[in-house]
């Protein structure tokens, strides 16, 4: 008999593939090594984005905590949920 059904379409499956990553990673950011919080959650983040052709695959998935995560580039539009717009560094010439 001929499977009647897809196998689960993990693409298409994202809070699943995210809760793996985070559990894969122990529940830790990968950059920071922070558990995450309230105010800056976990957050399953693409190694090569998705518009760089990424995949939501397990493989191409780091747990970053929301503050880390949103310092990546091209997820500037997190900075400002997150509270994390840094101040440019200015050099001081004196
Ligand atoms: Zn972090």
């Amino acid at each position: 008999m001929a499977w009647d059904w897809d196998f689960p379409d993990y693409d298409n499956d994202w809070r699943k593939v995210a809760a793996l990553c985070k559990r894969r990673d122990k529940h830790r950011c990968t950059k920071c090594g922070c558990k995450g919080s309230k105010e800056n959650p976990l957050h399953a983040s693409h190694i090569v984005s998705k518009r760089h052709g990424g995949k939501d695959a397990l493989h191409n998935l780091k747990t970053l905590c929301a503050k880390c995560h949103s310092q990546e580039p091209g997820h500037y539009h997190m900075r400002k949920k997150y509270g994390t717009v840094k101040k440019r560094k200015k050099r001081s010439y004196c």
